[in-house]
């Protein structure tokens, strides 16, 4: 029995440094990529349900890897934020974003999404100020996507900064509603300009009664409190109609069109599907 625990052990032990090569052998290609410039955003249009138009694009981080091809940013996104590479992974997207936005009409907005660990960075208002200052773009065409999960660390610090960049002019969205712990006592702590209801509950709209009963709840509550509602992973027209039906704002998913690189920002302006 002792030899098998130890074996067992051994194993164990054995699986634990391939991860932690694996690991490694990840951070130095990250790092490598990032002189090579594999990382560009992709970008998804957002459609404001009652008009049917496009009003902002959501940036998502890709990495064009030359053996592995488009790496989703849910395989290096937690390593980043482990190793403060998401630092710099954060400021190519913020810098981009902008300068893509700028060449769009002045009535597109662009939504980045922001880690918990750029937060940390004493540096982040510096960097949107720079990021809108280059680009020329106006603040008010911004949008920053956070979590909950960023209220919860250092929370008044963390609240400075948010009341800063949006003294700034800078929108601030809560990202995944609806997926933490609190997200109520959230929307109380910070007076958000959006709220993006989870994929989870609008992919189950048409087998889960409750879905309904919750995205009628969240987009209520949006439209007392006065900050516009998203709903992201549409679909299909049954949840687009349904969604309609509730008074949610704004739409978002491959019912419209996949996340796009941003040679392609005027086609998904021209046609409202686009697959
Ligand atoms: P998120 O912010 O919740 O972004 C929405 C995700 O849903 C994106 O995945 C998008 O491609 C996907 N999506 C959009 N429409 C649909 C749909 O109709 N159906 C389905 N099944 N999925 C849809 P993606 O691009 O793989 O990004 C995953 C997550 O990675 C993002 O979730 C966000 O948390 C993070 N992320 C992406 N880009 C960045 C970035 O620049 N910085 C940071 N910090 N995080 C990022
Ligand atoms: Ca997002
Ligand atoms: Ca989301
Ligand atoms: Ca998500």
């Amino acid at each position: 029995a002792k030899a098998d625990g130890r074996g067992t052990y051994r194993f164990f032990e054995t699986g634990m440094d391939a991860r932690a090569q694996a690991r490694r052998l990840l951070e130095m290609d990250m790092r490598a990529a990032l002189q090579r410039d594999e990382f560009q955003p992709y970008y998804q249009p957002i459609r404001d349900v009652a008009s049917d138009r496009v009003v902002a694009f959501e940036a998502l981080l890709r990495w064009n890897h030359p053996q592995r091809g488009l790496i989703s940013p849910l395989n290096f996104i937690p390593l980043a934020e482990e190793t403060g590479l998401i630092i710099q992974l954060g400021e190519l997207v913020l810098q981009s974003a902008c300068a893509d936005a700028a060449t769009w009409p002045d009535d597109i907005g662009v939504a980045v999404n922001l880690s918990p660990v750029q937060f940390k960075n004493p540096n982040l208002i510096a960097s949107v100020t720079e990021a809108l200052e280059k680009s020329g773009l106006a603040a008010r065409r911004l949008e920053l996507e956070i979590t909950e999960s960023v209220l919860l660390q250092n929370s008044e610090a963390t609240l400075t900064t948010l009341h800063d960049l949006r003294a700034m002019g800078v929108r601030i969205s809560l990202d995944d509603f609806g997926t933490g712990y609190s997200s109520l006592s959230y929307l109380r702590s910070f007076p958000f300009d959006k709220i993006k209801i989870d994929r989870s509950f609008v992919s189950e709209l048409a087998t889960r009664e409750d879905s309904v009963a919750i995205i009628r709840a969240v987009t209520g509550l949006g439209r007392s409190l006065g900050i516009v509602t998203t709903a992201e992973g549409v679909e299909n027209d049954a949840q687009l109609e349904l969604l309609r039906r509730e008074g949610c704002t704004q739409a978002q998913g491959y019912l419209f069109s996949m996340p796009r690189p941003a040679s392609d920002v005027a086609l998904m302006l021209e046609r409202p599907r686009l697959r």
